[in-house]
This record gives structure tokens, sequence and C-alpha cells, in this order.
């Protein structure tokens, strides 16, 4: 027997899987799993990503300072508050490695991300999992499962993959509820598909206790660039920073993402276009008889009658060469999360469940 073991946790981690890219035997397919933005990213990021093919010999800057400060000056924040990492699920990571191990708790919720229990394992704390309320993190339910011993309470918000939101009073009264020691992660993933929502922004500036996750991933079309950001108050930020690789983003990445960062012309068009799609899908989802919750989010939560129902309507969808989110895993058995598409793809999706469902 090998004496070579790893760290206590980790064999504890049900490995990620991440939304399908392919469909065996088709060559073009329809990818709404994953969530991303069908616009891709903006030209200009585009044009900044090719630019930096010629600097390739050079070492990227450490401290991201050019990229901090295009992310203040859109979000009106203090750049020396700013975080960058790969995706914000590194952010993620640093926040669980520098402040929970081994005898600690991590609180996240029943439908949420799959990645915050990983990130508990992986640092050898205890994953503890709060039940939801008709698919929204109940902030009631958490505050009573704190203890002395927790260290983070992970929440995405607005949530994958229901697409719900806590408004800023239950934020509020969930940041001033959990104990002493404890941070609260607001994982902002969707924040800019969620019409008049700052993320948590305010709240972090103006508390000790509070963090926000942001990513290029989503609305900004650069899931495959890897590059996400964190907002925290300075002590926090001063802790991340020790445990950051100092090169852990590329100079593609750096100037990519600046780029993006200042092209809110082509944000803005790629949120409107969005949430319009997500208002007509949502719509017709429930006239062929899915249920559906509004969503503050890229993707829509499709609720069938019964897990045999989702799986029959997903192996249909996959006769018609779309892919979609089977959601069994984040306690969703018997619903699909659609990602919203641009408006051919709703139309498209749209069709083949309604006739899965016998409805033109
Ligand atoms: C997609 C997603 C992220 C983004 O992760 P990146 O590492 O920034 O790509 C974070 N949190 C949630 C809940 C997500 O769905």
């Amino acid at each position: 027997m090998t004496k070579i073991t790893p760290q206590p946790g980790i064999m504890d981690i049900a490995l990620y899987k991440s939304g399908e890219a392919v469909i065996p035997g088709r060559t073009e397919v329809l990818k709404l799993s994953a969530n991303e933005s069908p616009y891709g990213p903006s030209d200009r990021a585009k044009e900044a990503f090719a630019r930096s093919a010629a600097t390739l010999h050079r070492y990227p800057c450490t401290d991201h300072a050019d990229l901090r400060a295009a992310i203040a000056e859109v979000h009106g924040l203090d750049p020396e508050r700013i975080i960058c990492g790969v995706g914000s699920d590194e952010v993620l990571q640093f926040v669980a490695q520098a402040y929970a191990g081994a005898g600690d708790e991590v609180i996240h919720t029943e439908h949420g991300f799959a990645m915050y229990p990983i990130l508990a394992h992986a640092v050898g704390a205890t994953a503890v999992c709060v039940p939801e309320r008709d698919r929204r993190v109940d902030v009631e339910a958490i505050l009573a499962a704190c203890t002395a011993r927790t260290r983070i309470v992970f929440i995405a918000n607005p949530g994958n993959p229901t697409g719900t939101l806590l408004s800023g009073t239950e934020l509020a009264r969930l940041a001033d509820g959990i104990p002493g020691g404890a941070i609260l992660v607001l994982d902002g993933a969707y924040t800019e598909f969620a019409e008049g929502h700052d993320g948590g922004a305010a709240l972090v500036s103006a508390r000790e206790n509070v963090i926000m996750t942001r990513t290029f991933s989503k609305a900004y079309g650069l899931g495959g660039l890897r590059i996400g950001w964190g907002y925290a108050p300075g002590a926090i930020i001063g802790v991340l920073n020790r445990i950051r690789q100092p090169f852990n983003l590329s100079s593609t990445q750096l100037v990519t993402a600046e780029v993006a960062m200042r092209d809110q012309a082509w944000l803005a068009k790629v949120v409107a276009d969005t949430i319009r799609n997500r208002s007509w899908l949502i719509e017709a989802l429930r006239k062929t008889g899915v249920a559906a919750d509004d969503s503050h989010a890229n993707f829509v939560l499709a609720r069938f009658g019964s897990e045999q129902e989702a799986a029959d309507c997903d192996a249909a969808l996959r006769g018609e060469g779309i892919l979609v989110r089977r959601v069994a895993g984040y306690g969703f058995p018997d619903a699909l999360r659609i990602t919203v598409g641009d408006e051919s793809a709703c139309r498209r999706v749209v069709h083949a469940i309604g006739q899965f469902k016998g409805v033109r």
C-alpha cells in the first residue's frame, strides 16, 4: 500500500462537470449548456487580443494596475480594493485558501454553484449545505446554520441555476447577521444581467466582512480567456495578494480584459438583447406548459413535471442538435437550465420543446 496520500478532504471532491459541448455524430450543435454569450466578446477586445501577440516574450505586470484602473473607473470603485484572477473561480479559491482550513465550516446553499463545496474540501474545511426556499437563497436558514466555526458563506446572486436574486436589504441582513469571524462572498457572475443591481459593491464598500466577485466569462463573452475579479475590504485584499501568484494573469488576458471593460457600449447591447430574449423565452416556455421563474441571469431554469420528462425533453433537444444543461446535481432532477441565446436560438429551442410537449 502506498504511503503517498493527498491532504484530508481532497478525495471528497466530486469532479466538476461543465456544460457539454458536443453531441456524438453531429457537427452543428446549438450549445445552450454553459451560459456563454451568443455574441462573443467585443471587436475591440478581439483586436487587443491579437495585438498582444507582439509582446508575448515579455512577462506580464504583476499588479494588474491598468486593468484594475479600468474596472474601478467603470464601476466607480477604489482600484486598491480590486484583485484579478484566472476567472472569478481563482478569486473564490484565494478566499477559501486564505480564510478556511481543517475544523472550519464553509456555508453554501442547496442549489448553489458546485465550486463552493469543491473549494471547501480542497482546503480541508467542512462544507455545510443550507436549504433554499422556493429556489431562493434563504437568509434566515443561513443565519441559523452559522456557528463559531463558520468562516465563509458563499452565495451566487443572481443564483445559478435558479436565476433568482436576493435584494439589497436581504444581503445587508445576511452581512449583519453572520458571526464576527466570517466573510460573506457574493458571487456576481451574472450581475450584469440583473437590472439595477450593483452585485453588492455598495455593501462591500460599507463593511469589513463582504467580498464581491465578478467575471469576464459571461456578459463580456470571454469565458475562454479565464479572467475575473474581486472587490473586497483593503485588509482582505492585502491577504489575498499574498497567496496570489505574481504572474497569475498573462499579458494577453490583462490587455484583452481591460479593453473589454472599457467597451461598455458593447456590454450594454449584449445585456439589452439578452434581457429582451430572456423575457421572450420565459413567456414562450410558460405557453408550452413548462414552468419557469423570472430570471435575473442569462439563463432560464425550465421545470418539467418529472425527472423522466426532463430527461426525455433533453433527449429530444439533443435529437434536434440542441444542448442544454441537466441540473440534477444542483437539486433539480426535473429541470433543464437553458442559456439565453440570440433570438434565433431562443426560437429554435422553444420550437423543439413545443414539439416535444405536443404544442404548436
Ligand atoms: C460561470 C460562473 C462563474 C464564473 O466563473 P469564472 O471562473 O469567472 O469563469 C462563477 N460563479 C458562478 C455561479 C457561475 O455560474
